[in-house]
């Protein structure tokens, strides 16, 4: 079967964050998504704590604050910290079980990887819906991706802000299961989608998560 997931998402435990657990699942489900992946800022606990007690389809990850940007790690089951390089990095989500995604991997004021990006990487994020310029990340991770030989592109919403969520998503020709999920992805049996999120609800989102920080 063909599912819908978007690969990239933080909930509130991320401080940049305002999306419950239960806002999470909500617009999932109104976005036609059959799972999520959460991947909050350096921390692992939230996601495996959500993903334990919701009903819905999650794959608990972490996105990891490496030394020269950012990395995703899909399926670890157990903390990578951050502060490492980004062989390290790897290695370390490769250790925990998981698969290392090269998120946003060109996107201007981001943390990203730019030419850290290297075929060690289990996928590469090509469609990320907050990445700006949008346009040109797509097509620039695109070739990133087949420049280095990383077949598996993925596509996650980065949303921090409820209706954020959905906008890009990986369809992958798997079972709903996690382990068949990311076997698929291995595979590069999945294709990215999606779209950037409209700047009216980028600036909701930059009010209403500064209001928290506050
Ligand atoms: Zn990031
Ligand atoms: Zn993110």
């Amino acid at each position: 079967m063909q599912l819908k997931l978007d690969l990239h998402v933080h909930t509130y435990y991320s401080s940049d964050s305002i999306i419950t657990p239960e806002e999470l699942v909500f617009y999932a489900k109104k976005r036609g998504l059959d799972g999520v992946a959460i991947t909050d800022h350096d921390r692992l606990d939230s996601a495996l704590k959500i993903a334990e007690e919701s009903k819905f389809f999650i794959i608990p990850g972490i996105e990891i604050t490496s030394l020269d940007g950012h990395i995703v790690g899909l399926n670890v089951d157990k903390h990578v910290p951050s502060g490492l390089g980004v062989d390290e990095t790897v290695d370390r989500i490769h250790e925990a079980g998981g698969m290392a995604v090269a998120c946003h991997p060109v996107a201007f004021f981001k943390g990203s990887l730019e030419k850290h990006v290297t075929s060690k990487f289990d996928a590469v994020e090509v469609v990320n819906a907050s990445a700006f310029p949008f346009n040109y990340c797509v097509r620039h991770s695109r070739q990133l991706a087949s420049s280095v030989g990383v077949e598996a592109c993925v596509a996650g919403s980065d949303a921090h802000y409820g209706p954020e969520v959905g906008y890009a998503y990986t369809l992958v020709d798997a079972e709903l299961e996690i382990n068949k999920v990311i076997e698929a992805i291995g595979k590069g049996a999945c294709q990215p989608f999606g779209n950037a999120i409209p700047l009216t609800l980028r600036l909701k989102r930059v009010v209403l998560t500064r209001l928290k920080k506050k």
